[in-house]
């Protein structure tokens, strides 16, 4: 077994550390007051392989392996919740599908604009108003074949990087029978006549990652804008959201870290009853708590983010990291205000934005109770 991170990896780190030291810590407060996604970070971030991260190199992509994925995204975490989940969800979700199931026209034509980071992000639409986590029996919106074209109708909801994309993968129905080769997932350009891409929600965290509803009304795509096989989409989905999880665990990872190091510093210098408060016991313990969990989740990341570099099952890995450490984010960034005290819950403090960006990690690409039902399935099934 080793444990060490290859030369190439610990390289890259490097690098993706000092970027978002540099392009995103010192913005992330103000993205996330102005609600304004980092442009910057993507137009520097393009260069260095950060935007095509999912992406063969043939197509203007650094094709990171898994575990370099997986640091990539804690160190952005780590820089700012907002761009990390909006860069995740770029390479995770609007580009993945599209390098493993697309055509080569499509990847040709879509992959190499969106890695350069100069131009608009992808963006994939799953979630509608009526269907989050049952995504096979709740999606209603549907494609229908006419002529040389797919007919679009329906809505999205949630879907982030909408507003800044240059298109949107649709998770849509192609069968109107149903049953698990019913969806598909189509490129819709988001200049397509007939999409209406509302404004960004007004969420609670992450206000530097816009999220949007996104209507269809007669949406026409050409029939070569299919993403994969028709009715392989619920495959493609649940496939796309297993590597998700790796990044959403490994940006609560990055958010964690990030809390715990303003917790550590604070302690050190904040004085009650006479001495710095890092001298009190209870002070330590939850300090003490905070390596361990960010220890253990980091180190489920990466087996997680290996199982897949092996070409191995993850399926189960994936949900007990991400449920691991998306819980384990919250106890450290909660953690982290009380150390912090009043001055915690205060908006000049940074702890209180990472507590309300880790919030969305429980919830986004699987809730806890799916990550639990997908872990129960295999505790079970071999038993
Ligand atoms: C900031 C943000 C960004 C997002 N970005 C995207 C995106 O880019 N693309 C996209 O498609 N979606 C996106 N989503 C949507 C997200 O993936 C969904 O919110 C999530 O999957 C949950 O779906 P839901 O909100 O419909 O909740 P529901 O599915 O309605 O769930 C509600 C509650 O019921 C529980 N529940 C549901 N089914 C079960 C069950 N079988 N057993 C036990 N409990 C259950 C859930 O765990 C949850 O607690 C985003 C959401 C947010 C908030």
């Amino acid at each position: 077994m080793d444990f060490d991170l290859s030369n190439e990896q610990a390289i890259w780190k490097k690098i993706v550390h000092e970027f978002a030291e540099k392009e995103l810590r010192p913005k992330a407060r103000e993205v996330d007051e102005k609600e304004e996604f980092n442009w910057q970070a993507a137009r520097k971030g393009g260069p260095i392989g950060l935007m095509g991260m999912s992406i063969p190199e043939m197509y203007g992509g650094s094709n990171v392996d898994s575990i370099s994925n997986a640091i990539a995204m804690e160190e952005l975490g780590w820089g700012c919740g907002s761009t990390a989940l909006a860069f995740t969800a770029h390479n995770g979700l609007g580009t993945a599908p599209i390098a493993l199931y697309g055509t080569e026209e499509l990847k040709k034509k879509w992959l190499p604009i969106v890695a350069s980071g100069k131009n608009k992000l992808g963006a994939l639409a799953l979630t509608e108003p009526g269907a989050g986590s049952d995504i096979q029996g709740g999606v209603i919106t549907k494609a229908e074949k006419q002529g040389d074209e797919w007919v679009i109708n329906g809505a999205k909801m949630w879907c982030t990087n909408a507003g800044i994309a240059e298109y949107i993968i649709t998770l849509v129905r192609t069968d109107p029978k149903g049953g698990s080769k019913s969806l598909s997932m189509i490129l819709v350009p988001t200049d397509s006549k007939g999409l209406t891409i509302g404004p960004a929600e007004k969420k609670m965290g992450l206000r530097g990652s816009p999220a949007h509803g996104v209507t269809y009304d007669n949406v026409r795509v050409p029939l070569g804008n299919l993403v994969g096989a028709e009715g392989r989409g619920l495959q493609q989905t649940l496939s796309t959201l297993d590597a998700g999880r790796i990044s959403i665990g490994a940006i609560s990872v990055g958010l964690a870290q990030a809390a715990m190091d303003a917790a550590v510093n604070y302690a050190r210098e904040r004085k009650a009853f006479g001495q710095a408060i890092a001298e009190f016991q209870a002070i330590q313990f939850k300090l003490s708590n905070m390596a361990m969990e960010i220890e253990l989740a980091r180190t489920m990341i990466y087996k997680t983010a290996w199982l897949k570099d092996q070409g191995r099952p993850y399926n189960k890995e994936a949900a007990i990291a991400k449920l691991y450490a998306t819980e384990m984010a919250e106890r450290v960034c909660y953690d982290a205000i009380q150390i912090h005290g009043g001055y915690g819950y205060s908006r000049e403090y940074n702890v209180e934005r990472m507590y309300r960006d880790a919030r969305l990690m429980t919830i986004g690409e699987g809730t806890s109770e799916i990550q639990r039902l997908v872990i129960a399935r295999h505790v079970l099934a071999s038993e």
